[in-house]
Protein backbone atom coordinates (compact mmCIF):
# COMPACT_ATOMS: atom_id res chain seq x y z
CA UNK A 1 0.00 0.00 0.00
CA UNK A 2 1.34 3.82 -0.89
CA UNK A 3 1.47 5.62 1.96
CA UNK A 4 -1.08 7.91 1.05
CA UNK A 5 -3.07 4.90 1.09
CA UNK A 6 -1.85 4.00 4.63
CA UNK A 7 -2.69 7.50 6.07
CA UNK A 8 -6.24 7.38 5.02
CA UNK A 9 -6.78 4.64 6.13
CA UNK A 10 -5.71 5.08 9.44
CA UNK A 11 -7.74 8.53 9.56
CA UNK A 12 -10.38 6.93 8.73
CA UNK A 13 -10.04 4.26 11.23
CA UNK A 14 -10.15 6.61 13.55
CA UNK A 15 -13.93 7.73 12.90
CA UNK A 16 -13.89 11.16 13.48
CA UNK A 17 -11.08 11.66 16.28
CA UNK A 18 -8.72 14.01 14.79
CA UNK A 19 -5.28 13.16 14.37
CA UNK A 20 -1.97 15.60 13.45
CA UNK A 21 1.02 15.23 11.32
CA UNK A 22 3.13 14.14 13.76
CA UNK A 23 1.30 11.40 15.11
CA UNK A 24 0.72 10.07 12.03
CA UNK A 25 4.56 10.14 11.44
CA UNK A 26 4.85 7.98 14.75
CA UNK A 27 2.26 5.44 13.95
CA UNK A 28 3.22 5.03 10.25
CA UNK A 29 7.02 4.94 10.96
CA UNK A 30 7.75 7.30 8.24
CA UNK A 31 11.26 8.91 8.00
CA UNK A 32 10.16 12.59 7.97
CA UNK A 33 6.95 14.03 9.42
CA UNK A 34 6.72 16.11 5.72
CA UNK A 35 5.82 12.42 4.15
CA UNK A 36 2.50 12.91 5.76
CA UNK A 37 1.97 16.52 5.53
CA UNK A 38 2.15 15.97 1.73
CA UNK A 39 -0.48 13.76 1.82
CA UNK A 40 -3.05 15.16 5.03
CA UNK A 41 -2.47 19.11 3.37
CA UNK A 42 -4.09 17.37 0.14
CA UNK A 43 -6.98 15.93 1.90
CA UNK A 44 -8.58 18.49 3.54
CA UNK A 45 -11.99 19.24 2.48
CA UNK A 46 -12.39 16.56 0.00
CA UNK A 47 -14.12 13.06 0.79
CA UNK A 48 -15.48 13.50 4.31
CA UNK A 49 -12.17 14.91 5.15
CA UNK A 50 -11.28 17.77 7.87
CA UNK A 51 -8.31 19.61 8.30
CA UNK A 52 -8.42 22.16 11.12
CA UNK A 53 -6.40 23.62 13.84
CA UNK A 54 -8.13 21.32 16.78
CA UNK A 55 -6.66 18.80 19.32
CA UNK A 56 -5.33 15.66 18.14
CA UNK A 57 -7.10 12.68 19.25
CA UNK A 58 -4.13 11.12 20.31
CA UNK A 59 -1.42 13.53 22.08
CA UNK A 60 -4.08 16.13 22.79
CA UNK A 61 -2.06 19.10 21.25
CA UNK A 62 -3.86 21.78 19.01
CA UNK A 63 -2.22 21.49 16.18
CA UNK A 64 -3.72 21.42 12.42
CA UNK A 65 -4.82 18.25 12.77
CA UNK A 66 -7.08 15.72 10.37
CA UNK A 67 -10.25 14.07 10.76
CA UNK A 68 -12.41 12.13 8.92
CA UNK A 69 -16.46 11.90 8.71
CA UNK A 70 -18.49 9.89 6.86
ZN1 LIG B 1 -0.93 14.26 17.68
Amino acid sequence: MTIAGQIEALIQRLEGVAICDDCITDRLNLSVRSQANVVTRGLGGAGGYAREKQPCGLCSSVKVSTSHHR
